[in-house]
């Protein structure tokens, strides 16, 4: 379990500012870690805000939810952007679903932590194809502390690091829940995307391989 470098220390001055990345599949308890760290540094007296990408509404408008059912209250932006002059006065920001905002989220937790921020990025690692997804590889990159949480394979029940998607779209963003997304290990990742694309062939359709 992530053990906070410090927590309570709200009258050093100047504060320093650090970045955490909570990465992982659909179902793999992002959400449920980012608000467990953000309840505690509320505990701790901190002021916590909490920003998640404007098209992602699935649940709820304002609120950050797990699939438990967890929730905190959180700011819609639609660009990173707006971030900064949102999180000014604030000792820790928390991010969800990182990976639906462009290139710049990276440069503007940069610029959060830089300013003494503590700031805390949760979102998935592959996108249903397996593959990097947008920004958080660069985020991965840039900060101190990186938890890789893990779901399980609903097929197997190993550990699954792959969201796999039964639906049928191609795009590269599809927002849904267990009826569009599997949480699978690598070995029953591989297993659908084979029995996908002999679906495909079989019904005379062409498919994207890895
Ligand atoms: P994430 O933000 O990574 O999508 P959440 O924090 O919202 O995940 O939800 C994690 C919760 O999802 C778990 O505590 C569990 O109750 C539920 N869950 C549903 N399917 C699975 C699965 N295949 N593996 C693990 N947890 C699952
Ligand atoms: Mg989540």
């Amino acid at each position: 379990m992530f053990i906070e470098p410090r927590v309570g220390n709200a009258r050093e001055t100047p504060r320093r500012g650090w970045i955490e990345v909570v990465c992982g599949s659909m179902f793999s308890g992002k959400t449920e870690e980012l608000i467990r760290r953000l309840n505690r540094a509320r505990i701790a007296r901190q002021h916590v805000e909490i920003f998640k990408p404007a098209l992602d509404t699935r649940y709820h408008e304002l609120d950050v939810v797990s699939h438990n059912a967890n929730s905190i209250r959180s700011t819609p932006v639609q660009l990173p952007e707006e971030m900064l002059l949102l999180a000014s006065g604030c000792d820790v920001v928390g991010i969800d679903e990182a990976q639906f905002f462009d290139a710049s989220v990276v440069d503007v937790c940069i610029q959060l932590a830089n300013h003494g921020k503590r700031v805390i990025v949760a979102g998935l690692d592959m996108d249903y194809m397996g593959k990097p997804f947008g920004p958080m590889p660069a985020l991965m990159a840039v900060a101190e502390y990186v938890t890789k949480v893990h779901a399980v394979c609903v097929r197997c029940g190993e550990i699954a690091s792959y969201s796999f998607r039964i639906a049928a779209s191609e795009d590269k963003i599809l927002l849904g829940e267990t009826d569009s997304y599997e949480a699978r290990c690598r070995h029953c990742f591989l297993e659908g995307l084979k029995d996908k694309s002999e679906e495909a062939e079989a019904s005379g359709a062409t498919v994207k391989h890895q």
